[in-house]
């Protein structure tokens, strides 16, 4: 191994908060960005459908034509991308280890911001029993082969999820020339927001999608011939002929970085844990992006990384943050809430929002906000908290927090 590089900021994954991190912090300062992929641009770049970019560029773009964008934005503001190149461990408390093309390296850095995204769960984790045949995706997976690899897949699928990511798993299935025979929920309703439920059911794709179903069996040697599926509610089974399993969402952040620093970890997004200001629990190392959320969309990912930059020159500069914070938890039927620590003097979360993921629909929710036995905030939303999706919160439910107190819990009421 050569001897060590360096640089100011060091930031891992070049996705959109990646990308948009390392065009907030280059002007001024040297920024590495690592990638193990061949190109830059994460998701968005094989996310070929229109919908990306609306709350950090005001575009309404296709996620390659994001990607180029914030990869062009990086670069012109001076950060150095290199693709390829895989951080495979640490060194030291801001120092990694990277296999890239040319060789091992270690890159000693002032600050680190960890920007690896989030992935759906294979199927091997979802634990679906039957036959282990070819012809099963995950929506990441699909992509990568129609729109990288111009792969085709088969003529028929079952697309298991019915939230924002499995409408373009549709489309991609659409674009493959592969049918959609069914889409399954184990929620009542789809996840996803009315519209795309109402153009999926519409004459144009024209798609069934059977709610409370789970997907029980997969049939098929060596190749998928079919599935079975069952109805939570009555039990009743039926096997559903395809060539094609798409199995969408069931987030889990790219964590392993985290883990392997010895972070402290959110046992509920399965993140690292970190306050408002995006640090995590190691001095000088920040988290930004879907590895906190998993999974939000792509604008939202791009502002933590905008909302990263000043806690990061902050830190250059020498800036300590307070010892102590409040920590916030999310009572069921919530999942999890992000950031997880707020600390008196600091700054309001990106776009001043709590992110929170639920596992019930609720249409018109009550937010209740309590310290130590005590409301501290009540607010009713307009808009619903929905499965499949981040559900947000105005930060200002937490101006009442005596920041010497106990925990925070954040509940939610139809
Ligand atoms: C199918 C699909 C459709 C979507 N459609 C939309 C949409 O229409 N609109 C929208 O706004 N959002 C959409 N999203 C969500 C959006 O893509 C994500 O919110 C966004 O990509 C998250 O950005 P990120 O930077 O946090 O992570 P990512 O985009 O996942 O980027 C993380 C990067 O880190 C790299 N990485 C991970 N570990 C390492 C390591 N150890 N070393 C080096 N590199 C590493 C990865 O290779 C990756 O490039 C969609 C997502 C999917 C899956």
């Amino acid at each position: 191994m050569t001897s060590p590089q360096t640089a100011d900021v060091v930031i891992v994954g070049a996705g959109p908060a990646g990308l948009t991190a390392a065009a907030e912090l280059a002007p001024g300062l040297d920024v590495v960005v690592l990638e193990r992929e061949s190109a830059a641009g994460g998701i968005p770049r094989h996310s070929d459908h229109p919908g990306y970019g609306v709350r950090d560029l005001t575009r309404f773009l296709s996620g390659p034509e994001y990607a180029r964008r914030l990869v062009r934005r990086a670069t012109g503001a001076g950060a150095v991308l290199r693709t390829d190149t895989m951080v495979t461990g640490w060194a030291g408390e801001r120092s990694l280890d990277v296999t890239s093309p040319q060789g091992r390296y270690r890159l000693d850095a002032r600050a680190v911001i960890l920007a690896t995204g989030a992935r759906e769960r294979p199927r091997p984790a979802r634990m679906i029993p039957g036959d282990r045949p070819s012809g099963i995706y995950t929506t990441g997976l699909l992509q990568n082969v129609v729109h990288l690899k111009h792969r085709g897949v088969g003529r028929r699928a079952v697309v298991v999820g019915a939230e924002l990511v499995s409408y373009s798993a549709v489309l991609t299935l659409t674009h493959a020339g592969c049918d959609t025979a069914l889409m399954t929920t184990t929620h009542p309703s789809p996840e996803s927001y009315a519209v795309f439920n109402i153009a999926g059911r519409s004459p144009f794709l024209g798609l069934d999608i059977a709610t409370r179903t789970r997907v029980s069996r997969i049939i098929g040697k060596p190749a998928l011939e079919a599935v079975e599926v069952e109805n939570l509610d009555t039990g009743h089974r039926r096997i559903i002929e395809c060539d094609t399993l798409v199995l969408t969402g069931d987030w889990i952040p790219d964590h392993e970085l985290a883990r392997a620093a010895g972070l402290d970890m959110d046992p509920n997004t399965l993140g690292p844990l970190t306050d408002t200001a995006l640090r995590t629990s190691r001095p000088g190392v920040f988290a930004v992006g879907n590895l906190l959320h998993p999974v939000d969309t792509a604008d939202i990912a791009a502002l933590d990384g905008r909302h990263v930059g000043e806690p990061v020159r902050a830190f250059l500069r020498g800036a300590t943050a307070a010892e102590d914070g409040l920590r916030l938890r999310a009572e069921a039927p919530l999942r999890w809430i992000t950031p997880g620590i707020v600390r008196a003097g600091d700054t309001a979360p990106a776009r001043r929002r709590l992110l929170l993921w639920t596992d019930e629909l609720i249409r018109i929710p009550r937010v209740t906000v309590r310290q130590d036995g005590r409301v501290i905030a009540r607010k009713t939303l307009p808009w619903p908290a929905s499965p499949g999706r981040v559900f947000r919160v105005p930060s200002d439910v937490l101006d009442g927090a005596d920041p010497r107190g106990g925990p925070v819990t954040v509940s939610v009421r139809g």
